[in-house]
């Protein structure tokens, strides 16, 4: 078992520093970026507190005890290096994929949802194997955080892509309801004493940087949801900001350069499930991390996630983890 409470790593995690190291290197794949392990020895804090670049806040500033946390969600099978305009150019929706017909919502929905480009999602040929896959996989890890109280959250709307500007906000809401609702087809109990609540629309930012490279900005209170052009291939990024193990806010900055989608497409090759993508986020807000796609694929928490799949329900692991910080009610 991988990840356990006891693995728990400082607050301060590697992942900036993974990302650095991503951007900036070869084009390798992200196929298993980031194991936790290597995010828990002492390396990776005063590598991660020396990650600042241009426009973001130190990591920790000492005297108040706030720590940063980026987490990255590649596509499966991206490159890290590689711009990510060949995932969500102008090619069309469906041309050199593979359509799967016109399966209804149901039982095949997820065998409808086209190419899958990786190994991860090969026994996932019925949406009931997925689940089966999903429930047998109790893998997690822990961020070393948790939401105390309810988390309170707003949305920008500012920059969303056409395609989902009328549907997103309910997508994501519908991710964390599926998150903190313990939403899952493996018969395990449901719901987790852990709150959310949306508190509207805003103009605030993400305080995510997106100019020289991705990185966390300055915490300003308030947990905002957010579209941005980010220079780098991840698909969506969250800083957690916590102090003493608990979340003071988590900003979830969505990337534009991708295609979205928010209904399943009968026809998909390279378009994104916006609420699977946001149940992975906000379980990053709530204080889970990152276990190995190859491994764990099935796993809403697995650090990459292919194109057209749809993980929106928690695996045994994802409920393990949250269950271990909320507990049901
Ligand atoms: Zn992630």
């Amino acid at each position: 078992m991988r990840g356990r409470a006891g693995q728990v790593p400082p607050a301060v995690c590697a992942l900036s520093t993974a990302l650095v190291v991503l951007a900036v290197s070869v084009p390798s794949t992200v196929a298993e970026p980031l194991p936790r392990a290597a995010a828990t020895g002492s390396a990776a804090r005063p590598a991660a507190t020396g990650a600042p670049a241009a426009g973001t806040a130190p990591a920790d500033v000492p005297g108040d005890g706030l720590n940063v946390t980026m987490d990255v969600l590649y596509a499966t099978g991206s490159a890290a290096g590689a711009p990510p305009e060949a995932a969500g150019g102008t090619a069309g929706e469906g041309t050199g994929g593979t359509a799967a017909g016109a399966v209804p919502d149901g039982a095949a929905a997820n065998a409808a949802e086209g190419t899958r480009t990786a190994a991860a999602n090969a026994a996932q040929g019925t949406r009931a194997a997925a689940s089966r896959a999903q429930c047998r996989d109790t893998a997690y890890a822990l961020a070393g955080w948790r939401v105390k109280g309810t988390a309170d959250w707003y949305y920008n709307p500012s920059g969303a892509p056409a395609a989902v500007s009328r549907t997103a906000l309910a997508a994501i809401g519908s991710a964390v309801r599926s998150l903190v609702g313990a939403s899952n087809e493996c018969g395990l109990p449901a719901p987790f004493k852990a709150g959310q609540r949306y508190r509207g629309a805003t103009k605030r930012t993400a305080a995510v940087s997106t100019s020289s490279r991705t990185a966390c900005g300055t915490e300003d209170g308030h947990s905002v949801v957010a579209w941005k052009r980010l220079g780098s291939t991840a698909l969506a990024v969250t800083c957690t900001w916590t102090r003493s193990g608990q979340v003071v806010s988590s900003d979830i900055v969505i990337n534009t350069r991708y295609r979205w989608h928010t209904t399943r497409q009968s026809r998909c090759a390279s378009s994104f499930d916006l609420a699977s993508v946001l149940t992975h986020e906000w379980g990053h807000a709530f204080g889970l991390t990152h276990v190995s796609p190859s491994q764990h694929g099935t796993q809403v928490m697995a650090s990459t996630i292919p194109a057209c799949s749809s993980v929106r329900t928690l695996g045994a692991g994802d409920h393990r983890a949250m269950r271990t910080l909320y507990g049901v009610r």
